[in-house]
């Protein structure tokens, strides 16, 4: 959305020759009583949102609130509230979320990246790796936050979805870093050939009967292809478990290599069952 000046916002709403104006603090204050019960973060998430129907710093918001807005702006406005309300990501209205302190653009079609996936990050990171594979990419967040900060790697970035794949190569060339990431549409791992130094991913990991406690924020927008992990949360892991000893173990205990390794993101309860089911699949 380009951004306006104040000077524009001024002109915009005087064309609309006076009458019913609603000014900036009207605005805000409307935004934080209708999204009261949809979060708990109603104020902040009014002032993101009108910020990005105007085009207008937060910080222009707050110290003008005596500004006034266009009928096009309150608008927009408004209708991002009403979604809001009913439980729809402040992140898909936004279009954008933060990762890894970068900023990525999203859309409906790829899972809201999370703060602790950066975890999985900083994992990655410490082990050097040259060659990294991203299993199950989405919007890129892992690759390219990777490709960032090791720029001697080359990364390959998996996603079953060509939409996620659009939203990753939208942000890998966002960040400078197309050259070194090749997207590749498959199921998981399975026409890459190894080896590779490091596998990463945040693959579905919801259990069927976990799936009717999720927020609606998750359970009704986000994608399930992205969330939906089997009977017991571990089926797409049992399958990249699977698919992963074609691609580690090419390279044999004799050349181990310290960064040669799998880093997958599973819920907190699921560490023992996981483990379990990693020994039984892997080359030991
Ligand atoms: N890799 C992406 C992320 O961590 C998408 C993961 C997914 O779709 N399960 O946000």
């Amino acid at each position: 959305m380009p951004r306006t000046s104040w000077r524009d916002a001024r002109e915009a709403s005087t064309s609309l020759g006076g009458g019913n104006r609603t000014l900036v603090g009207q605005a805000l204050q409307e935004g934080f009583t209708s999204l009261a019960h949809a979060t708990t973060e109603g104020r902040l998430e009014s002032e993101i949102l009108l910020a990005r129907a105007t085009g207008l710093s937060r910080t222009a918001l707050l110290t003008h609130p005596e500004a006034t807005l266009s009928l096009e702006q309150v608008e927009t406005f408004r209708k991002w509230l009403t979604k809001r309300a009913d439980g729809y990501p402040l992140p898909y209205l936004t279009n954008r979320v933060e990762f890894y302190g970068l900023e990525f653009s999203i859309s409906p079609e790829v899972l809201i990246p999370r703060p602790e996936t950066e975890t999985l990050v900083d994992l990655a990171l410490a082990r050097k790796p040259k060659t990294i594979v991203d299993i199950g990419t989405g919007s890129g967040c892992i690759a390219i936050a990777l490709a960032l900060k090791l720029e001697q790697a080359q990364i390959f970035a998996t996603d079953l979805s060509s939409s996620a794949l659009r939203c990753a190569q939208e942000n890998a060339r966002r960040h400078g870093v197309s050259d070194r990431i090749h997207l590749i549409q498959c199921d998981l791992l399975s026409t890459l050939r190894g080896p590779v130094d490091l596998l990463v991913s945040n693959p579905p990991y919801i259990a069927r009967n976990e799936w009717e406690s999720l927020p609606t924020s998750v359970r009704c927008y986000e994608p399930r292809i992205a969330l939906d992990g089997g009977d017991d949360g571990l089926a797409v892991v049992h399958k990249l478990l699977k698919q992963a000893t074609r691609l580690l173990d090419t390279r044999g205990p004799v050349n181990h290599i310290p960064a040669q390794g799998l880093l997958i993101e599973i819920g907190a309860t699921m560490g023992d069952r996981s483990s379990t089911l990693a020994r039984s699949v892997l080359p030991s």
